[in-house]
């Protein structure tokens, strides 16, 4: 085999300072409590890239005035009026791609392959899309006179940030909701970007405000009772916290948390294909991906030859540099993830499973897990039961549909699903009896602005994109 030469991306097209403050009402400004700053950090290199403001109470108490002053005449403007902004942030963002792309990789660290070809890319088709809706809305099925909510609060997870904030704010802005973002503490600075972008779009100030800060400044947002709605997307955990601090107020609710998502192969789907859906179903993004396929359910009179198979496409994946264009694996985004990764595999090897990871030098400095299956696992393992939110997979065996089915369903989440078969009634069949809110066919992973998006059971409630994003802001 031959070696592949470096080939980095420049970090030189993204300018970072190296402090910012809260984004309110169109003006950055540091928090006015004494909440103080925190570091977000690169973590292919533990290096600081910039400190950012912990927003306090009274820092979220002006955010959310200032989206509440502005939401009457924002609210007020024609839904046509309102769609340019929306397509000039869009164009904005394809503009700018390439340098928050950079920005994404270096704080997040992801691969630049992805936040370049996927990450950048749909958060651009998430803006033109819901552009397109903003003067139609009457036509979307929520009634003649679809209203906005109000206030929207809006909390985001670190593993797709700028995507995520794509997600959220474009439908909220469309339906013409106001909005309070925050973005995770470890990766807030695309969030703080897109406050540039907004600037540069010349966008009303107070309709889109961002607040950056960890779990308290999260907290405080959503229980704030200047707020008309809250849309969470994060782990099971925080849901439910939220979820019961929302309960009995008239704050309307979405959450999209968590995954343990099943990809099915039957004996006669093509090897090959099933081997690339796999990888990409797992090792996308290190793992960081809530409907990643992390439970491989294989039928048994294939299971040698595909896991034979998948260990060899496994020995290819390149783990590295993230600004590496030939990287396929990039970094774990904080050392708190990585220990639950490291956590929750051992846990997995001492309750007998049988890991292996093909041979691979992980650098030195960062946070880096190398790509690993598990096989020999039963639905008595943790490690079958848990999201483990990392580069590693699950593989269980099963010998009938019956019994497939069963298996993909025992989970207390139902976020999403994989099948690959060569019959396309057995797909039917099977997704048909499959509790997962996406279900995809000789594929995975495959996202797309015009499609509904969301779980059944722990995975949560409520749809983001396509014509059904739209509800959650609507009264
Ligand atoms: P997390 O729940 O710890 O944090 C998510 C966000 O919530 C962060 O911004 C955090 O600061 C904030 N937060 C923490 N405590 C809070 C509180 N008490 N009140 C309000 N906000 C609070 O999750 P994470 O570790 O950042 O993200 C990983 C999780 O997100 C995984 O479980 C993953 O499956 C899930 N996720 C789900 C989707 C989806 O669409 N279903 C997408 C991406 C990630």
């Amino acid at each position: 085999m031959f070696e592949y030469a470096p080939a980095p991306e420049s970090r030189a097209v993204v300018d970072i300072a190296p402090s910012y403050g809260l984004f309110i009402d169109g003006e950055f400004a540091p928090a006015a409590s004494s909440g103080g700053v925190f570091k977000t950090v690169n973590p292919a290199t533990e290096e600081v890239l910039s400190e950012v403001s912990t927003a306090g109470p009274e820092d979220v108490d002006r955010a959310v005035a200032a989206a509440r002053r502005a939401f009457g005449s924002w609210s007020a403007l024609p839904g046509a009026e309102r769609a340019k902004y929306l397509f000039r942030i869009a164009r904005i963002i394809q503009e700018r791609s390439r340098e928050l792309a950079v920005l994404e990789s270096l704080d997040n660290g992801k691969p630049i392959r992805e936040s370049r070809d996927v990450d950048l890319p749909l958060v651009a088709a998430h803006f033109f899309y819901y552009a397109g809706w903003a003067d139609k809305l009457r036509y979307a099925g929520f009634g003649d006179d679809p209203r906005p909510l109000g206030v929207a609060a809006q909390v985001i997870p670190w593993n797709f940030p700028l995507l995520m904030l794509a997600w959220k704010i474009a439908p909220a802005l469309a339906t013409g909701n106001t909005v309070v973002l925050k973005p995770a503490e470890t990766t807030p600075l695309s969030a703080l970007f897109f406050a540039d972008v907004c600037r540069q779009a010349d966008l009303p100030p107070g309709v889109v405000n961002i607040v950056t800060g960890a779990g308290d400044t999260g907290r405080t947002l959503v229980e704030h009772p200047g707020v008309d709605k809250v849309a969470f997307t994060g782990s099971t955990e925080v849901g439910r916290q939220i979820a019961r601090s929302v309960a009995g107020t008239r704050k309307r609710l979405t959450l999209e948390l968590g995954g343990k998502a099943a990809n099915i192969v039957f004996d006669d789907a093509p090897i090959d294909q099933a081997v690339e859906g796999i990888v990409n179903g797992i090792f996308f993004n290190q793992g960081h991906v809530c409907c990643a396929g992390s439970r491989l359910l294989v039928q048994e009179s294939v299971a040698e030859e595909l896991l034979d198979s998948l260990k060899r496409r496994m020995a290819t994946l390149r783990v590295g540099d993230p600004l590496d264009k030939n990287t396929d694996i990039g970094a774990i985004n904080s050392a708190e993830q990585l220990e639950r990764i490291r956590t929750l595999s051992d846990i997995g090897a001492e309750e007998g499973a049988e890991r292996w990871s093909p041979p691979c030098t992980l650098p030195a400095q960062g946070y880096w897990f190398a790509p690993t299956i598990f096989t020999g696992v039963t639905q008595a393992h943790r490690i079958a039961r848990e999201e483990i939110f990392g580069p590693v997979l699950s593989v269980l065996t099963f010998r009938t549909p019956a019994e497939a089915i069963e298996k993909a369903n025992n989970t207390p989440y139902g976020l999403s699903a994989g099948i690959w078969s060569d019959k396309g009634s057995q797909v039917l069949a099977v997704a048909d009896k499959l509790r997962a809110g996406v279900v995809w066919a000789n594929t995975f992973n495959k996202f797309d602005p015009t499609s509904p998006f969301g779980g059944y059971k722990e995975s949560g409630y409520g749809r983001e994109g396509g014509r059904h994003g739209l509800e959650a802001y609507l009264a």
